[in-house]
């Protein structure tokens, strides 16, 4: 399970502890710099992120229901907007929780999938599964040739993953590779 984790931090993804560390103010602007470095054809980067906390209050709580991501790759700029939730804790106040842009479920890690798609874990189908070797080899060829796919040629599983389409691909066409990629890679680590 130790793997499992390590794995999954390996995407870019953003945990609502760090933004409450930050600070979940109303009209709080800050920004979240992403560990990975990406390595795309042969250039690096490291990505960064800004965030803006709304001005606009749950009307329970009071506090903060929306957040807006902006965010640069590969040239284009995104605007990427979240939901907060609250729920109340035991001893007092609220804790807060990120509502996944596709099942609406609260979450505390959103995963950057590719453009502006978040997803949280289950989304992800992150689920724990159980594998023997034979099905983990075969898993990590699969995960190789889908890497191959998309340009990479070395650095096997654990090199980045490209932010940005190969030339003449469509977003839809690498959004779907890098999801297979993602889901494939997690089922690996998980088993
Ligand atoms: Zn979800």
């Amino acid at each position: 399970m130790i793997g499992a984790t390590e794995k999954v931090e390996e995407h870019l993804c953003l945990s609502v502890k760090v933004l409450q560390r930050a600070g979940i103010a109303a009209g709080y602007q800050g920004s979240i710099t992403w560990w990975r470095t990406s390595s795309f054809e042969g250039r690096k980067q490291t990505n960064w992120l800004e965030y803006e906390v709304s001005e606009v209050l749950h009307e329970d709580c009071h506090r903060p229901v929306r957040l807006t991501l902006k965010y640069l790759i590969e040239g284009c700029n995104y605007r990427v907007p979240l939901d907060f939730d609250w729920t109340p804790c035991h001893y007092g106040g609220y804790r807060p929780w990120l509502n996944c842009p596709t099942c609406h479920v609260r979450s505390g890690t959103l995963f950057y999938v590719s453009w502006e798609l978040w997803e949280c874990r289950r989304c992800l189908n992150l689920a724990y599964t159980c594998q023997s070797e034979g099905h983990k080899s075969r898993l990590l060829r699969k995960i190789l040739k889908l890497r191959g796919q998309l340009g990479q040629e070395s650095g096997g599983i654990h090199a980045p993953l490209p932010l940005a389409p190969p030339p003449g691909w469509h977003s839809r066409r690498f959004n779907k590779k890098i999801r297979e990629i993602i889901v494939a890679e997690a089922n690996y680590w998980k088993g």
